[in-house]
C-alpha cells in the first residue's frame, strides 16, 4: 500500500511554475517563480541549492553617469559664467558631484536562488577557497620579498599570482550574471546549455 506520509517523489522533476523560459543561452524567469530542482551546471535533479546576489545597471544610469562626467567643465563653466557669489557657485558644483557619484550605487538587486548539485557545490567552493587562499598567499610573499629584498621568493609570489588567476579564470565559467532585471523579469546569463535546453523558449 502507497504511505500517504512519504514526501511526493515527483516533485524533484517538477517544474514549479511555466513563467520559465530559456531565450537563446538565457534564462528568463518571473522574480516571484521558484526555479526548477535541477543543478544550472549538469541539469541532475537536485534539491540543494545555491544562493546568489546579482546586481544589474539600467543602461540609461551609465549613459547618464558618463554624460555628468564629461559635461563637468561646460557644467563648471556655465557656473562660473552666471551672476552667482562663489560660496553658492562651490555648493552648485558639490552637489553636481554627489549626484554624478551617487549614480553609481543606483542599481537593481536580486537574490538568485538556483539548484546545483552537490558535485558542481563542491568543485565551485573549492575553487573559490582555492583562489582566495593563493590571492592571500601571493600578496603574503610579495610583502615578504620586497622587506627580505628577494628576487626568488618575487618570482614565486608572481607564480602563484599568474596561477590563482588561472584558477579565477576557471571558476568563473560557474558564474552567474545578470543579463536585465525588470521589475516582474529576469534574465541570467552563465546557466549551461542542458539546463537551458530542457525549458521552453520564451515567447
Ligand atoms: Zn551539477
Amino acid at each position: 500500500m502507497e504511505n500517504p506520509y512519504a514526501p511526493p517523489q515527483s516533485e524533484l522533476y517538477e517544474d514549479k511554475g511555466e513563467r520559465v523560459w530559456q531565450q537563446g543561452r538565457y534564462l528568463v524567469f518571473d522574480r516571484d517563480v521558484a526555479l526548477p530542482h535541477r543543478c544550472y551546471i549538469c541539469n541532475q535533479a537536485t534539491n540543494q541549492r545555491l544562493q546568489y546576489k546579482v546586481t544589474w545597471t539600467h543602461p540609461m544610469v551609465i549613459v547618464m553617469f558618463f554624460v555628468m562626467l564629461f559635461g563637468m567643465g561646460v557644467f563648471a563653466d556655465l557656473l562660473h559664467h552666471a551672476t552667482l557669489n562663489s560660496d553658492v557657485q562651490a555648493i552648485v558644483f558639490i552637489l553636481y558631484l554627489i549626484v554624478m557619484l551617487s549614480l553609481i550605487f543606483i542599481k537593481r538587486r536580486f537574490k538568485v536562488s538556483i539548484g546545483i548539485c552537490e558535485q558542481h557545490y563542491q568543485k565551485r567552493r573549492n575553487l573559490t577557497i582555492t583562489a582566495w587562499l593563493g590571492f592571500i598567499t601571493s600578496i603574503v610573499l610579495f610583502f615578504l620579498a620586497t622587506y627580505g629584498q628577494s628576487f626568488e621568493l618575487l618570482m614565486l609570489a608572481l607564480g602563484i599570482f599568474l596561477g590563482t588567476l588561472g584558477v579565477a579564470i576557471w571558476a568563473s565559467q560557474f558564474n552567474i550574471r545578470a543579463r536585465k532585471i525588470e521589475p516582474r523579469l529576469i534574465c541570467l546569463t552563465g546557466i549551461k546549455k542542458s539546463y537551458l535546453n530542457s525549458l521552453s523558449p520564451m515567447p
